[in-house]
């Protein structure tokens, strides 16, 4: 007969017990909502409907009609799961296919297909790097490419957000093993730039390789929506390694690395996150290339988006709302404690808005912010609204402080 928890096992769920009740005094506790609903401008959740400011479903994609049609035709052709991973016999020609058009699309030799971002920058840094070499982060990238370069085992050098100054520096001082550096494109909680250009000039000056995570450019900055690059006017020799992910403005799931013809060998050989995993239900990639044909082919998305951004800071700008330095669909409205930023977000929600609210450990501390998302899905007049609403909502917040 199985005995109750006594011993190691009371101990280490107290310790966790007791980090909860931490997180929840520090106003950081993660509750999840239950949406009933599509994600799309309205979504549902617990029966009540929400104006929806807070997707990476930057171009609407999600529940595109044509998306879905060629998921479900995909469906009825390969069945729902992949069934096995890549290297066995789960890659399925729509799976080829979409790496094919990826590669062309980001004008790459070659794409491999990934089935999470966080799984893509695991695999692709702990390929590409062993413990005599150096990884150079930005502070504020993103939480993947930090555990990335843990699991890698190189050595890290992380930077203060955006200083190339500071970054020169630490590269200068490294005189062993090679050199990796890694930087988000759009940066995922504050919607500003990686000054790209200066960044690829630094790498050449001191020989290192330069990789690019564009989760949140993919689609939506350039002028053909392939993403950051595009928009620097860069291509592969600046950056040689590029990494996307195709459930924020793609508006399915996955990401994929592109590069050259070794570097994804390279990956299909020895990155662990790509060799021991399932593949993604071949639907996914159908599904995807459809998307990828989209957004191709149909830039008013885009424009409108950028349209939307710039009626946003410009309202918002009138309002002297705290917003910070992004030209991008990610507008944070920058709040300080965490306490501040959940009362402000429970009160949207109050008003039917949904924004998330994001505190520590994702952001520094005394950094919390309520992060608005915006969508070519929107119209002015759901801005209208918000702005409004969040004028007075922050007004009544003034007086009470
Ligand atoms: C979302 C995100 C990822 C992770 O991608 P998933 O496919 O959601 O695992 C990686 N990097 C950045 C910058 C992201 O914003």
């Amino acid at each position: 007969m199985l005995r109750p928890c006594r011993g190691v096992i009371a101990v280490l769920f107290d310790r966790l017990r007791q980090q909860l009740r931490e997180r929840e005094q520090a106003h950081q506790y993660r509750r999840r909502r239950i949406m009933t609903s599509p994600q799309a401008i309205d979504v549902c959740i617990d029966d009540r409907n929400y104006l929806n400011f807070c997707s990476n479903d930057y171009l609407g994609l999600a529940n595109h009609p044509a998306l879905k049609e060629s998921f479900k035709q995909a469906v009825d052709c390969y069945g729902v799961g992949s069934g096995s991973a890549h290297l066995i016999n789960g890659h399925s020609h729509e799976h080829h296919a979409l790496e094919e058009e990826l590669a062309a699309f980001t004008g790459r030799q070659r794409a491999l297909l990934f089935s999470t971002g966080y799984m893509a920058n695991l695999g692709l840094v702990s390929t590409l790097l062993g413990r005599s070499d150096t990884l150079f982060e930005d502070r504020l990238n993103h939480a993947s490419l930090i555990d990335a370069g843990i699991l890698s085992r190189a050595r890290m050098q992380r930077y203060a957000h955006n200083d190339m100054a500071a970054l020169s520096e630490k590269l200068e001082q490294c005189s062993e093993g090679e050199k990796l550096i890694a930087s988000d494109g759009v940066f995922s909680m504050d919607g500003d730039l990686v000054p790209i250009a200066d960044m690829a000039q630094l790498a050449s000056e001191h020989d290192a390789l330069l990789m690019i995570d564009d989760a949140h450019g993919l689609g939506v900055l350039g002028k053909t929506g392939a993403g950051s690059l595009e928009r620097a006017g860069l291509d592969a020799v600046a950056v040689p390694v590029l990494m996307g992910t195709l459930g924020k403005a793609l508006g399915t799931f996955g990401a994929f690395v592109a590069g050259d013809e070794v570097l994804i060998e390279a990956l299909i050989n020895h990155a662990r996150s790509y060799v021991y995993t399932t593949a993604l239900p071949p639907a996914v990639a159908a599904a995807t290339r459809t998307s990828l044909h989209l957004l191709q082919t149909e830039s008013w998305r885009r424009e409108k988006l950028a349209t939307l951004v710039d009626y946003w800071k410009q309202g918002a700008g009138q309002l002297q709302l705290p917003l910070m330095d992004s030209d991008t669909a990610i507008q944070p409205l920058l709040l300080g404690s965490s306490e501040k930023a959940i009362r402000i977000s429970q009160q949207l929600e109050q008003q039917g808005f949904l924004i998330g609210a994001i505190r520590p450990p994702t952001v520094p501390k005394g950094q919390a912010r309520l992060r608005i998302t915006l969508s070519a899905e929107h119209e002015q007049e759901h801005i209208d609204r918000l702005l409004d609403v969040l004028e007075d909502v922050l007004k009544k917040e003034k007086r009470n402080e």
